[in-house]
Parts: structure tokens; sequence; C-alpha cells
């Protein structure tokens, strides 16, 4: 009896499990096919505000995929296929190549793209990254490249790369800092211009204490350091106050803006320059 339901369990796992491998697949396909065609992919812009006066001083870019059968699908649907299948070097490509043209409509911020852990040790990424931004005629000055630290530990060579990029006068970001391996060291031997204090620790911070004692020691370590400090995933005016007493220079999160398209980025550009001319 254990023995039949034994196998029995045995295949109903084994179809689940090949269900799944063959999902992956097709989304693999369907990823290859999407950056051939080129209209499924989408790029969101998430502004990062100054604390001190809400100025906008960089945008994000978030991938977006709208699937032809599964609808509209967000990173955490699709980069696992991409990093494990490749695809990720060519997706990241077309984000940056896309991102850096589209901001010609907002010459006055900085655009900040994010590089996972398969970008970072593909080949000749360097190469890659400065061919983009003369083909679009964009100011390696004006451009934030966002890693985490999981990313930096896991790649041989990619203090070097980094190294190399921060030399074209690129900035680098540490993102969702705190989460991870978290080690400050990290921030004296990769040169970094910018952390970003990962949601988590935002969430929950409270009036009351909580986390805040990370978020004050990354805020205090950040400007003995002279890096930048951004926190990300700002939802509540609790938090903005705190992480401004804190010194934060940056902020960003949906209670400033949720990502947009680009046409409702256009709209908000507008209106935030308007503002910042009336101030
Ligand atoms: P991330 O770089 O840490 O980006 C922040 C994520 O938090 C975004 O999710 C954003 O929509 C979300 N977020 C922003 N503000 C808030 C908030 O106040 N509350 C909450 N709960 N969430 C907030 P998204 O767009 O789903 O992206 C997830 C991750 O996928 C990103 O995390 C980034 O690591 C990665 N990713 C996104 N676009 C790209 C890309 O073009 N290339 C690569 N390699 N990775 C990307
Ligand atoms: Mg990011
Ligand atoms: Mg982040
Ligand atoms: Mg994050």
């Amino acid at each position: 009896q254990a023995k039949r339901e034994g196998r029995g369990c045995f295949r109903i796992f084994s179809d689940e499990l090949d269900a799944r491998i063959q999902a992956r697949r097709a989304l693999e396909t369907d990823l290859r096919c999407a950056l051939a065609a080129g209209d499924q992919l989408k790029i969101d812009y998430q502004p990062l505000l100054s604390a001190r006066d809400d100025r906008v001083m960089a945008l994000e870019a978030l991938v977006r995929w709208d699937h032809p059968r599964l609808g509209r699908l967000t990173p955490a649907d699709f980069l696992d296929v991409a990093e494990e299948s490749g695809l990720i070097v060519p997706l990241g490509e077309w984000v940056l190549e896309r991102a850096c043209a589209t901001m010609a409509k907002w010459p006055d911020v900085s655009l900040a793209v994010n590089i996972s852990p398969g970008q970072l040790s593909s080949d000749a990424l360097v190469e890659r990254v400065l061919k983009i931004l003369d083909r679009t005629g964009f100011d390696p000055t004006r451009l934030q490249l966002e890693v985490t630290e999981h990313a930096i530990l896991d790649m041989e060579g990619a203090v070097e790369t980094l190294k190399e990029l921060r030399a074209t006068g690129i900035k680098l970001v540490l993102d969702d800092f705190g989460t991870g391996y978290s080690s400050l060291s990290h921030l004296q031997k990769i040169e970094i211009d910018k952390v970003k204090i990962d949601r988590s620790f935002v969430a929950e911070m409270s009036l009351l204490g909580g986390s805040s004692a990370i978020v004050q020691a990354v805020a205090t370590l950040g400007s003995s350091l002279g890096i930048s400090v951004t926190a990300e995933g700002v939802e509540t005016e609790e938090q903005r106050a705190f992480l401004r007493a804190l010194g934060c220079e940056e902020l960003q999160g949906y209670l400033l803006s949720r990502p947009m398209n680009e046409n409702e980025t256009g709209t908000y550009m507008e209106r935030s320059t308007a503002a910042s001319q009336a101030a």
C-alpha cells in the first residue's frame, strides 16, 4: 500500500516538476521572441527625490513585460529565467539603450539602471555599456548603475569591472543595502557613490525605534565616507520625516511616486519642473 502510494506521489510530483520546467522553457522561448520583436517589453520610471526640496534627482528604469498570453509581468516573474538562460544580457542592453534614448526628453536628471549578477559577469560589459552610451549620446556621469552586494561578492572580477565602469564617470550604487551579506567593508573595497537602504529596513522603521538603528548607522557611515544615502520603499509621511531627520539625501517610494510609464513620466516631469520654477 505504502509503496503504491509512494509511487503515485512520485508520479504526481514528477508531473508537476515537468509542468514547471516546461513553463520555464516556454517563458524563455517567449522572452527570446519578445527581445526580437521589441514591442512587448516596456520600461517604467520611478523618480528619486531630493529629501531636502523634493526636486527630481534621478529616474530609475524598471523593466516590465506585456506578455501576449500572460498579461503584464514584473521582473519577479521573469528575471530568474532571463538570468538562467543568459537572456539577461540582451535584455539588459535593451533596457539601457532604450532608457538612455528616452532620457533625452529629461536632460536635467540622472538615469538609474539595475545590473544583475549575470550582466556583471558577462563578457565585455564595460565595452558594451560604453558603446550604448556612445550610440545614444548619453553622458556617462548621468548614468547610475545599481548593483547588489550579492552580485559583487559572487562574481569573480566584479570588483575590477565596477572599477572600470566608474573610471568612465558612471556612478555606482549599492542597491538593497543591508540585505544579504551587508558588510560595510564593501563600501571601501569598491568605490561606491551611493547606497540605497533596502526597503525592508524602511518598512520596519517607526518613530519608536526598531531597525532605525540600522538606518541611522548607514546614514552616519555614508556621510563619513562621502557616500550619498538613499532610502527606497518610502510609503508613509512618518518614514519620510524620519529619513530626512537622519540625513538621507534622496528618497524613493510609493509615497512620492509609483513607477510610471513613459507618458506618465513625461507629465510628471513637466509638473515637477513647473513646481520647482515656481518655488
Ligand atoms: P529594485 O531595484 O530594488 O527596485 C525597487 C522595487 O521596489 C521595484 O520593483 C519597485 O517597483 C518597488 N517599489 C518602489 N517603491 C516601493 C514602495 O514604496 N513600496 C514597495 N512595496 N515597493 C516599492 P520592481 O519594478 O518589481 O523590480 C523588482 C526588482 O527587479 C528591482 O528591485 C531590480 O532588482 C530588478 N529589476 C527591475 N528592472 C530591472 C532591469 O531592467 N534589469 C535588471 N537586471 N533588474 C531589474
Ligand atoms: Mg534598483
Ligand atoms: Mg532596491
Ligand atoms: Mg529592492
